[in-house]
């Protein structure tokens, strides 16, 4: 190469290149350093490759590393390479043809041409924009310089192109071998000079990558080497640790990881200091070729936000969170990472969806969950019954969200009883020992439904707690599943056919016909429905029914309202009075009817405020009318 300087230009048809870049891709600019520094890693890897092939030799003792200098006070951002490097034909195939043209592919396939500027925010554009190259540094830079120096010997090169496209290519008196990119950061991206910002975008994209990656801040003081009797304790550089680990948890074999390994791994990757509740170590072979962790993490109170955290790396480069074309998206309340080597990433998320690929991975992903989740189940009961607390909000929404899914954990679906104990719903249905009904009695509220409760201990009638939010549209959807088997969820409050007696009490239809009027009277509701049973306890004169179904809807309707979803608080709940003649108060009143009409209906609207009272909040205006008939009678005393 000759000392003169040559000139050239990106070419008319790519002059509108520059001001796109500069435009483009506003809220993910921090993918320039990504694209920089892989590139220099690539550089690396390929050195590596040609030696291991014979066809390159180069000084062993010198170590492969990429090195990130922050310059403030010059302005610049440099990314520093010992790879392949290039010499000054490979810097004008490989920058001013191959990845110019590679950068106007991609502005052109993503290009909105509409607006004629601005192409896919996160949701239209390729996942993560993978793939726009060299030419992204751009996007922070008014000037960008390449100086490399090729493996080969071949004189080293200095390249130079400002924001306008055009460019100078000169000799460079570069003596080291590899690549240095230095960006002449643009006064508006200034941002990009602060050593705490580039270190955080190195963390999070380049925190896997393959060799090692130093950072340097080159404005910050020096540390001071102490004196001689110091030096074993010299204070360390920060630049000297590499800011990545180069071989991520998840290459590894499942067999040579220990649990230490990978509580470490979750704590650093997620910044959660908590331990995961357990893991799946994912190492799909040919043709699906992927590999991952995924945690199932801990949830501290039901209010805490259920959004997990998958990271997706593309050849341990970290590409985006919370992939939804790749990971179901009810997996996403787990955190994990995949790094899967074999996806399009360069094409549109839409297609993404329907590629049968991804499809393929992500089914592999929720068969890996289901597996795990009927493993420990079957294995390992007591610490599954541990975790159930924590994990059974996703399972219950990811069966909502998938009948496959559901299928393939029903048997693992445990529900935990009033005792504290768990059961599955046939542990459940077998204990309860009656084929024909296949019942399963549930509390939305241990308190509030106590007394309910203890009609069905009193029986041995185990009753489970569903107290989630999500928990009515998941047993409604359960047994929709389930119209074959005919599993049925009643609350403690829904019937009184499981609390009955063998033998019926003889009562007579006037006397039923004026109990029933009374009770409509003093329960100020002239619809009243008023059933008469016998039940085996007879220390409960009446209770509130309320139909399981209607209750149900009123459920959902509360809770679609409390989202915003609209809904109707006032929809009016199906319930009837159900008046136990085995009880010894309800005779008292039958006679008292005869007697004294009064006291009769003094009692039985206490009665039914009791009712009341067992079966849900009281609203203030019952309660007050029930705190005067509680004074009166004693009063009375
Ligand atoms: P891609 O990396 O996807 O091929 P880029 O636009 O990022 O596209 O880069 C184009 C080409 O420029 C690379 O394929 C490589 O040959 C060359 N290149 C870029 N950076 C370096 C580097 N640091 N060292 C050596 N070659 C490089």
């Amino acid at each position: 190469m000759s000392d003169e300087v040559k000139k050239g230009g990106i070419s008319v048809e790519t002059e509108h290149l520059f001001p796109i870049i500069k435009k483009w891709l506003y809220s993910e600019k921090d993918i320039f350093l990504r694209e920089i520094v892989s590139n220099a890693v690539d550089a690396i890897t390929k050195l590596k490759r040609l030696c291991s092939l014979g066809e390159a030799t180069v000084d062993e003792s010198e170590p492969y590393r990429v090195t990130v200098f922050v310059d403030k006070k010059s302005g610049t951002l440099t990314v520093k390479d010992n790879g392949i490097g290039m010499t000054e034909e490979e810097v004008d195939r490989y920058i001013c043809q191959i990845a110019l043209s590679g950068a106007l592919e991609f502005i052109e396939k993503y290009e909105t041409p509409a607006d004629g500027e601005k192409s896919g925010t996160n949701e239209s554009g390729i996942i993560g924009h993978f793939g726009l190259g060299f030419y992204s540094a751009f996007m922070v830079s008014d000037q960008v310089e390449l100086v490399t120096k090729s493996y080969t010997g071949a004189p080293a090169v200095d390249w130079i192109c400002n924001d306008a496209g055009s460019y100078e290519v000169k000799k460079s008196d570069k003596e080291d071998r590899g690549t240095s990119v230095i960006m002449h950061i643009s006064d508006e991206e200034k941002a990009y000079l602060d050593p705490d910002k580039i270190k955080g975008i190195l963390n999070k994209y380049c925190m896997f990558m393959p060799v090692e990656i130093y950072f340097v801040d080159e404005n910050a003081p020096k540390p001071k080497k102490k004196k001689d009797k110091d030096k074993d304790k010299e204070e360390e550089d920060d630049s000297e640790k590499p800011v990545n680990t180069t071989e991520p948890l998840w290459l590894k074999p499942a067999s040579a990881c220990t649990d230490e390994e990978y509580i470490d791994f979750y704590h650093k990757v997620f910044n959660d200091y908590r331990e995961p509740l357990f893991w799946i170590h994912l190492n799909a072979d040919y043709p699906l070729n992927f590999k991952g962790i995924l945690y199932f993490p801990k949830i501290t109170n039901e209010y805490e936000s259920l959004e997990g955290q998958v990271k997706l790396f593309y050849h341990q480069v970290f590409v985006a969170d919370n992939i939804k074309e790749v990971i179901p998206e009810y997996l996403l309340m787990l955190k994990g990472v995949l790094d899967c080597p074999e996806l399009p990433l360069n094409v549109s998320r839409s297609y993404l969806q329907d590629d049968a690929y991804v499809k393929r991975v992500s089914d592999h992903i929720v068969k890996k969950v289901a597996d795990k989740l009927n493993s420990l189940c079957k294995n390992d009961r007591e610490k599954y019954e541990k975790v159930w607390g924590d994990i059974r909000t996703f399972v219950e929404y990811a069966c909502l969200r998938e009948r496959k899914f559901y299928d393939r954990v029903k048997k693992s679906i445990l529900f935990m009883k009033t005792d504290g104990k768990c059961v599955t719903a046939d542990e459940y249905l077998e204990a309860a020992g009656n084929p024909e009904k296949k019942n399963i009695y549930y509390t939305t509220d241990k308190a509030l439904q106590a007394q309910y409760i203890s009609l069905y201990d009193a029986q041995n009638i185990a009753v489970v707690e569903l107290n989630h939010p999500i928990d009515t549209q998941f047993v409604s959807t359960l047994e929709g599943y389930e119209t074959e088997s005919g599993i049925h969820f009643l609350r403690v409050d829904a019937e009184t056919d499981a609390l009955k007696a063998d033998t019926e009490a003889k009562i007579d239809d006037k006397v039923k016909e004026k109990l029933t009027e009374l009770f409509r009277k003093v329960s100020k509701n002239e619809k009243l429905e008023v059933t008469y049973t016998t039940m085996k306890d007879e220390s409960v004169p009446a209770m509130l029914v309320v139909s399981e179904q209607s209750r149900r809807f009123e459920d959902m309707m509360k809770m679609y309202s409390s989202m915003g979803m609209g809904g109707n608080d006032g929809f009016p709940v199906e319930y009837s009075l159900h008046v136990n003649l085995s009880s010894a108060l309800i005779s008292k009143l039958i006679s008292l009817e005869d007697s004294d009409t009064e006291k009769a209906e003094f009692m039985a609207s206490y009665l039914y405020q009791l009712a009341v009272l067992a079966q849900r909040k009281m609203t203030a205006d019952e309660l007050q009318a029930f705190l005067s008939s509680g004074f009166d009678l004693l009063g009375k005393l």
